[in-house]
C-alpha cells in the first residue's frame, strides 16, 4: 500500500477535513484550519470523549475555564520553571531540534556535518503575551499549555456547587498552545491543539486502583470507537521520563506509520497540583468527609487526551483500500459516532421528479443525524465519494420511491443494499448505526 500518512493528508485537503492555515498566504508554519468535514469529525471525536466521560458516569462534571490565565497559576504549577523542552541548533544549517528527540548529538540530522549542534538549553514551551493596553510586568498572561490547571483552581468552587464527593472527576475539553520547537507530522504535533483532559480526585489510598481502572477505561474507550486493539498499546514511563508532578504514568500510544506515538497520558499526579495551589493561593483545597470527620487533599488520577491528534488516529486506522468489481476503492472506515456525516441522502439521478421526494427523506433524518445531500453526477460516483469520507449509509430515492414509499440503504463497509419503508427509515437507520 502506498505511504498511508500521504494518502491520508492529501484526502484531508482535497476532501475538506484539514486545511493548511493562511493557505492563501503560503501556510503558517504548521497551524491548521478544519475544513467543513473535519469541523464535524473533531466535534464527534469530542462529543464521543464527554459522552463516556461525563454523560455517562455520576461521579464527573464538566468545566469550561479560561485559556488566558496568570503568571501565578504556572508559577504554583511549576510550568514557569520546569515546562520546558531541551532545545540545540545546528550551527550550519540553522535548523532547531529538540533534543530529546535525537540519537546522536554529535552529527545534524538535516545537513549532516559533525560538531554542529549547540549545547543543549531549556525553551520554555508556554506563549506569554500581555494583557490591557500598557505592556508591563503586571500585564504578563499565559495561553495555557494543558487544560488540566483550569479543573486544579476550580476544585473548591466545584466541590461546593456539585455535591460531589470523592472519588469525583472534573472533565474539560479545550485548547492549548505550546510553542513546540519541532511541530510536525500533520497534526500530531502542532503548536495550538485541543485537549480532552480529566482530573478525578479520590482518597489518597485508593490512588493505584483507580490508576490501573483509568488506563482500562481509556483503552477500551478507542478500541469500541473501531482502533483496532494490535494498532494500541499502554506503555509505562520510565522513572527518568516522567513528569515534575507525577508519581507514575502510562501512555496509550498509536501505531502511526512514522512509529509509536501518545494519544494520550494517564497519570498519577498525587496530591502536587492542589497542595502547590493552596500553598501559593492561601486557599484550602481539600476535602473534609464529615461522616468520618476526616480532613485530606485528595490524590489526582489524570487520563489527558488529545483531541486532535486522536481525530488524526481515528483516520489512519480508517484508512482503507479495497476492490470492488475490479474497482480500486478508496474508504474510510469510520465508527459511525465518529464519521463527520452518518448519512447520506442520495436522489438516483437529478429528475425533478425525484427531488420532493428527496428532500422530504432528508428532512425525515436530520433531526436525528448528521447529513449529507447529494444530487449530482452518477449514482456509483457518488457512493465512492461518500465511502472516501466515510458516511456509513447511503440512502438513494430512486424512481418507485414515490410510489412505494421506501429507500434502499446502502452499507459502506458490506456494500449490502436493502430497501426499507420510509415510515421506517429513522428506527432502522439507528438500529443500523447503533446510535
Ligand atoms: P509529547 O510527549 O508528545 O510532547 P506530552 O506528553 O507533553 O506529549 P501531555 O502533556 O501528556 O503530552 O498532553 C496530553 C495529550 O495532549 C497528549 O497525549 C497529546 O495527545 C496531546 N498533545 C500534547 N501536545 C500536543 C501537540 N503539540 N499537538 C497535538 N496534540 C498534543
Amino acid at each position: 500500500m502506498p505511504d498511508v500518512m500521504e494518502q491520508v493528508v492529501n484526502l484531508c485537503k482535497r476532501r475538506g477535513f484539514v486545511f493548511p492555515s493562511a493557505d492563501i498566504y503560503g501556510g503558517f508554519r504548521s497551524a491548521y484550519d478544519y475544513g467543513p468535514l473535519g469541523t464535524n469529525m473533531l466535534r464527534n471525536v469530542k462529543a464521543a470523549w464527554w459522552r463516556s466521560m461525563v454523560q455517562l458516569r455520576d461521579d464527573v462534571v464538566g468545566l469550561d475555564a479560561a485559556i488566558l490565565s496568570p503568571p501565578a497559576i504556572w508559577a504554583a504549577s511549576g510550568h514557569l520553571d520546569t515546562f520546558t523542552d531541551p532545545l540545540v541548533d545546528c550551527r550550519s544549517c540553522k535548523e532547531r531540534f529538540r533534543a530529546d528527540h535525537l540519537k546522536n548529538l554529535e552529527v545534524c540530522p538535516k545537513c549532516g556535518n559533525k560538531g554542529t549542534l549547540t549545547e543543549a538549553r531549556n525553551f520554555n514551551l508556554m506563549f506569554k503575551t500581555s494583557v490591557g493596553p500598557v505592556e508591563d510586568s503586571a500585564s504578563v498572561a499565559y495561553l495555557r499549555p494543558e487544560t488540566a490547571q483550569g479543573m486544579f483552581i476550580n476544585f473548591g468552587n466545584v466541590l461546593q456547587t456539585s455535591r460531589k464527593k470523592p472519588p469525583f472527576g472534573i472533565a474539560q475539553i479545550g485548547k492549548s498552545f505550546r510553542n513546540e520547537i519541532t511541530p510536525g507530522n500533520f497534526v500530531f504535533r502542532t503548536r495550538e491543539f485541543e485537549q480532552m483532559e480529566l482530573e478525578f480526585f479520590v482518597p489518597p489510598a485508593e490512588g493505584t486502583r483507580w490508576f490501573e481502572y483509568w488506563c482500562d477505561e481509556r483503552v477500551r474507550w478507542y478500541t469500541d470507537l473501531g482502533i483496532p486493539a494490535d494498532q494500541l498499546r499502554l506503555r509505562a514511563h520510565d522513572p527518568d521520563e516522567l513528569s515534575h508532578y507525577s508519581s507514575g504514568t502510562s501512555d496509550i500510544e498509536f501505531s502511526f506509520p512514522f512509529g509509536w506515538g501518545e494519544l494520550e497520558g494517564i497519570a498519577q499526579r498525587t496530591d502536587f497540583d492542589l497542595k502547590k495551589h493552596a500553598e501559593a493561593s492561601g486557599q484550602p483545597l481539600e476535602y473534609f468527609d464529615q461522616a468520618t470527620g476526616e480532613r485530606y487533599v485528595p490524590y489526582v488520577i489524570e487520563p489527558a487526551a488529545g483531541a486532535t491528534r486522536t481525530m488524526m488516529a481515528f483516520l489512519i486506522a480508517g484508512y482503507t483500500e479495497d476492490e470492488v468489481k475490479g474497482e480500486k476503492r478508496t474508504l474510510l472506515r469510520l465508527h459511525p459516532r465518529i464519521a463527520p456525516y452518518q448519512v447520506a441522502v442520495l436522489p438516483l439521478s437529478k429528475n425533478d421528479e425525484l427531488v420532493p421526494t428527496s428532500r422530504e427523506v432528508l428532512g425525515l433524518v436530520q433531526p436525528h443525524f448528521m447529513c449529507d445531500y447529494d444530487q449530482t453526477q452518477n449514482i456509483g460516483r457518488r457512493y465512492r465519494r461518500q465511502d472516501e469520507i466515510g458516511t456509513p449509509i447511503c440512502i438513494t430515492v430512486d424512481f418507485e420511491t414515490k410510489d412505494d414509499r421506501a429507500v434502499t440503504i446502502r452499507d459502506r463497509d458490506t456494500l449490502e443494499q436493502v430497501r426499507v419503508p420510509i415510515d421506517r427509515l429513522v428506527p432502522e437507520l439507528h438500529d443500523r448505526l447503533g446510535l
